[in-house]
């Protein structure tokens, strides 16, 4: 028979009581061994769950106190100089300063974990001499045997990965840092098998994204060291989020076991097994169940699709499991009571993954008694959401169908439209703008609970939300900022703002998910057509407009990040669905040109986020994103001016993309790349109106008009000060109120230095 494992289970908790713990204790009224006491209790519930949903192969150690690749690095004792950490085991005070800066010491980088919205500590060698300073999988390999009695498998990122995701070394030193790690990790693995574990899962999903011919020798290289270091061991070499590059090469790797994933790379993986088949010497891990997606299985595909693969690889040597750990995706739909239940019922979050996991062994074997119903329940409920009312819009789908056939472009070219623009908005050179959102006081807060309760009416939140908006017209009007917004002060998030208004969105009670350390979102789920139900924005933006003379700019979230930042049905390519909310977007486009607003700003950070893993695949992606944001867009006359605005990445390789995108104006978060991103615009000349935020919005400093106007000065040695724009790297929404008045007052007086010296 089969076995069943996962890769990693959620830490969070089912009423996010990992967070709560976490927050506490930085908060200081959690101590720390109450903190030890807090976090093993989650951590033995949740192995103590995986047992009783007869998950064999249990993972341990994907369990953490933030983040496991900052595991990794302090396993390592890897800290940066910083830190003055003198060598031995890390303190947890070092390990959170790390991951959330001290007073005097900055964090280390976060970034996103590949494809998907977790984000990793960034690793800086070259602090300390790595040495294994922490066994941490050992420990969690014990302890689960000691507490449960469970034959735990531990989890490790894998050395290439490791070391790919981290910085601090030259290219030409990475020989260097794998000769450094490898020992370490062959001496962790060895007190592993010495402890007696099977099982190891070694996590190198850097894999996926294709590898040169040095990483390839690299990670042959690491394998062979470590094999021969614990030859006991059965080591998974464990690929996710993507088919696997070089399969031969994986193939021939003496690991006792490969893991793929057969959900978002089953072509390829496929391919690659048909092709060469499978080794004789290796266990398939094979991931059916999607790790990142929220919705249950059709298990007699599923059972299909392991069926075709138990052809090329016996039973014995075949263990079901999901695709990548389930960090990704929330605790439980259970307790989902509130939504329609045929959504409901298509809903899968992590403990329904673990009985999908489970069923399908057995289904596999045949013995299919244990769960006679499950198979067809879930076919049936695939199959009701397939059906109902809410994916069947044939007014949506022809509509978005058009998209992807119209040329989506503006009624004229930018020069044209930019200089009917000039004459009809009159503005001076260089001018000041802000990103769209204020800042959110715990009042404004508060009154969106009471109105969400019920206990404010509609009419009393209008009104206390147009205060709001009349403070800071004022406030804009006096700093002297020459396009205005209204703040977006009836706004929590930007996208869930516009999915709760939109058809084809719904709303967990629980679907929380880990986005980095503490901090968990709670996406919003696309489960139907997408359609424009009334206006969203307008009343709001009116408003403002009608509060002043200078322009009021709309503003809109973009339908690449709404769809990136939603977890998305599965029955449709994102391209379509894309152009469904870009169809969507464009009937309020058009509505709030048709109240009077001329400018509109259609926010798109999260456009980088989407890219694919496989360099092949990311044009086609760019080129229907921007297709996208085109169709949102396109429809306005020559004089109405379109923002756009991005941020969180790194855009330098994009330029091209963001010029296609045919925004009048884009303003673009810069001075965390330090000045990398004006450098790019030295080799390209940018056509288009653009605004490089001049100073950061991440910190409560109050930043001199003397740094902007050295920040603009440096922006105008590559770009058109006629086509420049002076505005903050991003939303104020974080911000305290006198901080942003004061940092405001500073970028309209270095604007002012900036034009008079032009
Ligand atoms: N308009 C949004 C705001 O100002 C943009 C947010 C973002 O870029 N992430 O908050
Ligand atoms: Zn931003």
């Amino acid at each position: 028979m089969a076995r069943s494992s996962v890769l990693g289970y959620p830490r969070i908790g089912a009423d996010r009581e990992w967070k709560k713990a976490l927050e506490a204790f930085w908060a200081g009224k959690l101590g720390e061994a109450e903190l030890h006491e807090e976090l093993r209790g989650i951590r033995l519930e949740h192995l103590r769950k995986q047992r009783e949903a007869g998950i064999d192969l249990i993972p341990v150690n994907d369990f953490s106190y933030y983040d496991q690749v900052l595991d990794t690095a302090a396993m390592f004792g890897i800290v940066p100089a910083r830190f003055g950490h003198a060598g031995g085991p890390v303190p947890l005070a070092v390990y959170y300063g790390m991951a959330r800066g001290t007073a005097d010491t900055t964090a280390c980088e976060m970034t996103k974990w590949f494809n998907t919205n977790y984000h990793y500590i960034v690793p800086e060698l070259g602090g300390t001499e790595p040495a294994l300073v922490d066994n941490k999988p050992l420990a969690a390999y014990r302890e689960a045997k000691e507490a449960l009695g469970i034959e735990g498998k531990p989890v490790l990122v894998g050395p290439l990965t490791f070391l790919k995701l981290s910085k601090g070394y030259a290219p030409s030193e990475t020989d260097a840092w794998l000769n450094r790690l490898l020992p370490l990790y062959a001496q962790a693995l060895q007190e592993l098998e010495a402890e007696g574990a099977e099982w190891v899962q070694l996590d190198e999903p850097i894999v996926v994204t294709g590898l040169d011919a040095d990483d390839r020798q690299r990670l042959k290289r690491s394998c062979a060291a470590l094999a021969s270091a614990a030859p006991k061991l059965k080591l998974m070499l464990q690929t996710y989020f993507e088919s696997a590059e070089h399969y031969e090469l994986l193939a021939e790797l003496p690991v006792h076991g490969l893991g793929l994933d057969f959900v978002h790379g089953r072509e390829g993986n496929l391919r690659a097994i048909r092709e060469h088949g499978f080794p004789r010497d290796k266990t398939l891990g094979a991931g059916v169940i999607d790790g990142r997606g929220i919705w249950r299985a059709a298990l007699s595909d599923k059972l299909a699709l392991l069926e075709e693969l138990e052809a090329l690889v016996p039973q014995e040597r075949l263990i079901v499991q999901t695709s990548c750990s389930l960090l990704h995706v929330p605790v439980t739909a259970a307790r989902e009571t509130k939504l329609a239940p045929v959504l409901k019922d298509a809903l899968a979050f992590a403990d329904e993954k673990l009985a999908e996991v489970v069923q399908l062994v057995y289904g596999l074997s045949g013995r299919t008694e244990a769960f006679a119903g499950a198979f067809a329940a879930s076919d049936r409920a695939v199959e009701a959401l397939r059906a109902s009312a809410d994916r069947n819009r044939t007014d949506v789908q022809r509509a978005a169908a058009r998209i992807a056939e119209e040329p989506a472009a503006r009624k004229a070219p930018f020069a044209e439209r930019r200089s009917r623009q000039q004459d009809h908005w009159r503005l001076p050179v260089l001018p000041t703008t802000t990103i769209g959102s204020f800042p959110q006081s715990a009042e404004v807060r508060k009154a969106r609970q009471a109105w969400r309760r019920g206990e404010w009416d509609g009419a009393r939140y209008e009104s206390f939300i147009d205060a709001q908006i009349d403070q800071w017209m004022g406030l804009q009007e006096e700093i002297g900022l020459d396009v205005l917004v209204h703040g977006e002060f009836e706004r929590t998030d930007m996208v869930e703002f516009f999915g709760e208004k939109l058809a084809g969105f719904a709303f967990t009670a629980n679907g929380w998910v880990q986005s980095y350390g503490s901090r968990c979102v709670k996406p919003p789920v696309i489960f139907g057509d997408v359609a424009f139900v009334a206006p969203m924005t307008v009343r709001e933006t009116r408003y403002a407009q009608s509060k002043t003379s200078k322009p009021v700019k709309g503003m809109l979230t973009g339908p690449i990040t709404i769809l990136n930042w939603s977890f998305a049905r599965e029955d449709l390519t994102r391209e379509a669905i894309a152009y469904q909310i870009a169809y969507a977007l464009r009937r309020e486009v058009e509505a709030l040109e048709a109240a009077g607003i001329g400018m509109i700003q259609v926010d798109e950070p999260a456009v980088r986020e989407g890219l694919p893993l496989k360099p092949g695949e990311q044009a086609d992606y760019l080129a229907w994103a921007v297709k996208a944001f085109r169709a949102t867009t396109c429809t306005v006359a020559d004089t109405t001016q379109i923002h756009t605005h991005m941020c969180y990445c790194e855009f330098h390789d994009m330029i091209p993309s963001i010029e296609a995108m045919d925004a009048d104006v884009i303003s673009i978060e810069t001075s965390r790349s330090h000045g990398e991103l004006i450098e790019s615009f030295e080799h390209h000349t940018y056509p288009l109106g653009i605004g490089l935020g001049v100073y950061d919005i991440h910190s409560p400093r109050v930043p001199s008009a003397e740094e902007m106007t050295t920040m603009i000065g440096r922006a105008l040695r590559v770009l058109d000060p006629n086509l420049f724009w002076i505005n903050p790297d991003c939303g104020l929404k974080t911000r305290g109120l006198p901080e942003t008045v004061a940092s405001l007052r500073n970028m309209v007086e270095a604007t002012e230095r900036a034009r008079a010296s032009l």
